[in-house]
């Protein structure tokens, strides 16, 4: 018997064990972008970019997070996705008053 490092699912040898890895729901993908470091990163620059009216200009963001502006798109995905922007619209909202 052998078990997966990432979901601790058994398998019956090691080489089920490595044919699973190429499908592991819970292995981590080195090409998947870490939206939670992203996030954390646009966090620390955003005292730093320019707001306007409607809020920030992607050209902003990707010329302090220094990403492609599809990936901008994902991230602003993703904070919807995980309902982080109530709190971003707040922080953006006090960033426009000291402005
Ligand atoms: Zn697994």
């Amino acid at each position: 018997m052998a078990y997966c490092p990432y979901c601790n699912r058994w398998f019956k040898n090691k080489q089920a064990v490595r044919a699973h890895l190429k499908h592991c729901p819970l292995k981590p993908n080195k090409n998947k972008i870490d939206f939670e470091k992203l996030f954390l990163q646009f966090l620390k620059v955003l005292p730093k970019m320019e707001v306007r009216e409607n809020g920030i200009p992607k050209k902003e963001i990707v010329k302090w997070l220094k990403i492609p502006e599809e990936t901008v798109e994902e991230l602003r995905q993703w904070i919807t996705k995980n309902e982080y922007s109530p709190v971003l619209k707040l922080m953006i909202a006090g960033l426009r008053q000291r402005a």
